[in-house]
């Protein structure tokens, strides 16, 4: 890393399939998202590991995919921690909605959670001792929050902007409006004096300029034709699967992915294909990048 991190902060670097976890240390202990279902352990040991038996006194989420919160459940059992969600998203989580959250939709697992409070768009909070700005950052997601702090500019940036690129359109696959919101969100975080990002996956980064023009080009190039937005979900979602289940059995992909409503709903506004097609190319376009192999009657997870 280029930058140095603040002494009462520290990033959970984990890959795809857990989001990174930003740990604060400080007169509080906090915890920033939770990573994914089958990481939980994981998650749980690395908390305890640098906490050194201090409890974890807050759990903060920037937003409720299931790569993010899936460690909630696990982390509120060992810990007594107050759990801060999205205002927007109080009341699914208290009648756990799946249908409402994501986990359905995206054919991915959460363990039930609750809540103590929530944050809202404008508010700060107190992370390490520092002050964080909540920014409501849709287009990736519309309940989605980055958090800022100005005394150390920083920026936790979630889903909303990686070193190159960020989150699945989520919402345009349902014909809700999402690549104007993510536009906007990137202009936001364009105002901002930020000296290093912390974003929900890979590394942390110092070249926000470049991170930005990288995200605006893509975004463009999504918004210009929808049907790519669809075919870079379907093509992240059975990425998701895999790293989850690290292979699958080929004759099974198309079952898998017609058992995911949201790849229903893309394929059915955007692809139109029979499920059988779609699966093909899907699995062809992860083998193309590197992303897959197949051996035997299996594709396989490779990273
Ligand atoms: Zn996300």
């Amino acid at each position: 890393m280029t930058e140095p991190l603040p002494a009462t902060m520290q990033v959970f670097e984990r890959g795809w399939l857990s989001s990174n976890n930003i740990l604060f240390t400080g007169t509080q202990t906090a915890l920033v998202d939770s990573g994914y279902l089958t990481h939980a352990p994981q998650t749980l040991a690395l908390v305890q590991h640098a906490l050194q038996g201090r409890p974890l006194d807050l759990l903060v989420n920037t937003h409720l995919h299931s790569d993010h919160c899936g460690g909630n459940a696990l982390l509120q059992q060992h810990y007594d921690c107050r759990t801060v969600i999205p205002a927007s998203e109080a009341g699914k989580v208290r009648d756990w909605d799946e249908d409402a959250l994501s986990f359905i939709a995206t054919g991915q697992q959460c363990a039930r959670f609750g809540f103590d409070a929530t944050l809202s768009a404008g508010q700060t909070i107190r992370l390490g001792d520092m002050d964080w700005q909540a920014l409501g950052a849709p287009g990736h997601d519309p309940h989605s929050l980055i958090l800022y702090c100005p005394a150390e500019r920083l920026l936790i940036s979630a889903d909303a902007l990686w070193e190159n690129g960020f989150g699945v359109i989520f919402p345009e696959l349902d014909g809700e409006s999402g690549f104007a919101e993510a536009r906007a969100t990137l202009e936001l975080i364009a105002t901002l004096d930020v000296r290093l990002v912390i974003p929900g996956h890979g590394a942390p980064f110092a070249d926000i300029g470049k991170a930005l023009a990288t995200a605006f080009s893509r975004l463009d190039y999504l918004a210009a034709d929808p049907v790519r937005n669809a075919q870079n979900a379907i093509k992240v979602l059975l990425k998701f699967l895999l790293l989850e289940r690290q292979q699958l059995a080929l004759d099974q992909v198309a079952i898998v992915l017609g058992g995911m409503p949201l790849v229903q709903e893309s394929n059915r506004r955007f692809l139109q294909l029979p499920m059988e097609e779609l699966a093909q190319w899907a699995m062809a376009q992860l083998v193309r990048v590197g992303a897959a192999q197949v051996q035997a009657r299996l594709l396989v997870n490779r990273d």
